[in-house]
């Protein structure tokens, strides 16, 4: 027993001493050499180990010219580029975009890297310090956060939102979103929305993005409309927008092939013809607009023609499901190939006036069950039906996501302030 106390006590006075000994050792260290700040870093270098100057690319400015300014010869500002073209595209050096030069460290203070920041989610680093000159790009990841806003509109949809520096982006997001059931054009005043939507993040503060909406909630003229996003198809990346009691929120038809067009002719059994100089049946609805304007595919659907063909001019034709195609004639440019998949939306081509036309329009033909067909009359006014097997996971799905809509609270209206005169005084 006292052989193990006295290797015990030993073994405590060696640790105290231990202790003492490293104490004693720190305050010198502590005394003699004050800390060293931790480095700091730009874009992986050390900043203490240059002189960084941070600018912004100027009228006239070229990478030569910069370079010049710090430096470089005629010579050197070759061989960079020389060595590192197939990686960097100097020529895409735009003005106003933050660039950062670091320079060496003495009196020469010449350049050693090139940062240029095209975007905040990405920049490309040139650095020559060495030998060998290396050129890289790096793209920074990105974070999406779900976030959520609310608001009671008494100005304009965008107003209210920048009020509370959101991206008024999301206004555009929620108008499609509601595409079908609201016109933005007529929204009320003291109508109210609510919204939980996806933005995307790099360094963790700085925004670039909204992402998708997850769900919203809007009040047009005391109306509720729900609206909560699922997706019924990840193969080809469907993400719909449905009502809480699964209704799709966009119908299965746009009503035009262009975003802004007027129809010039009808569909017609007997229309008179300039080029052919007598009665001919018009098949299709006529949407003028200027030529390279895109059409859009008015449905969801597989690619059946993309093609060339005497009076149709270049045209694209579209299977929806067993009973609906849509036609698109006198393209300038097909933009799908046969065999794709399309969505309500894509652009498949550009208005111009190749086959049959006297100006640039394009000709929509309706088929159904393999006849063509007045659109303006046989388009269904219906939406889609969620599929049966997906309801039930849908309504499970948004229940706690309504309910977290529902709890959101609004802002306080933020009038604007009416003078009030004193009738006293006046
Ligand atoms: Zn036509």
């Amino acid at each position: 027993m006292r052989s193990i106390f006295m290797v015990k006590k030993n073994y405590i006075l060696l640790l105290l001493s231990i202790l003492l000994l490293s104490a004693c050792n720190k305050k010198v260290k502590k005394e003699e050499e004050p800390e060293v700040p931790e480095p700091v870093y730009a874009f992986g270098y050390n900043m203490d180990k240059y002189i960084v100057k941070n600018d912004t690319v100027k009228s006239g400015d070229t990478f030569g010219v910069i370079m010049d300014r710090h430096h470089l010869t005629v010579n050197e500002v070759y061989n960079i580029i020389e060595s590192t073209k197939d990686t960097f595209d100097y020529k895409q050096l735009r003005l106003g975009k933050p660039y950062t030069v670091f320079c060496s460290k003495d009196s020469l203070e010449k350049a050693q890297v090139f940062v240029y920041q095209p975007s905040v989610r990405s920049y490309s680093i040139i650095d020559f310090k060495d030998s060998v000159t290396v050129a890289r790009t790096i793209v920074k990841p990105l974070d999406t956060l779900r976030k959520t806003a609310t608001g009671i509109i008494t100005s304009s949809l965008f107003e209210t939102l920048e009020e509370q520096n959101i991206d008024p982006y999301l206004a555009i997001k929620l108008s499609q979103v509601y595409e079908w059931s609201i016109d933005f054009y007529r929204i009320q005043k003291y109508d109210k929305f609510k919204v939980i939507y996806d933005e995307f993040f790099v360094d963790d503060t700085v925004s670039v993005g909204i992402g998708n909406i997850q769900a919203s909630y809007f009040e047009h003229w005391g109306n509720p409309h729900y609206a909560f996003g699922y997706e019924i198809d990840s193969i080809h990346g469907n993400w719909q927008f449905y009502d809480e009691k699964a209704k799709e929120m966009k119908r299965m038809f746009l009503k035009s092939p262009i975003e802004f067009g007027r129809i010039s002719s009808r569909y017609s059994m007997s229309r008179y013809v300039s080029i052919y100089g007598r009665r001919k049946p018009h098949l299709g609805t006529d949407f003028a607009a200027p030529v390279g304007t895109p059409i859009r595919s008015t449905a969801n659907g597989v690619v059946t023609a993309s093609a060339y063909r005497g009076g149709n001019g270049n045209y694209v034709k579209i299977k929806h499901n067993k009973t609906y195609s849509t036609q698109y004639l006198h393209m300038s440019k097909r933009a799908v190939k046969k065999g794709q998949y399309v969505k309500q939306g894509d652009i498949i081509g550009y208005i111009g006036m190749t086959g049959n036309t006297t100006g640039p329009h394009v000709c929509y033909r309706f088929w159904k069950n393999g006849r063509q067909v007045d659109a303006l009359k046989h388009t269904p006014k219906d939406s889609e039906p969620m599929p049966q097997a997906l309801k039930a996971g849908y309504l499970k799905y948004i229940e706690p996501v309504k309910m977290e809509l529902d709890a959101l609270p609004y802002p306080e209206i933020k009038e604007p302030e009416i003078e009030v005169t004193d009738p006293m005084t006046s």
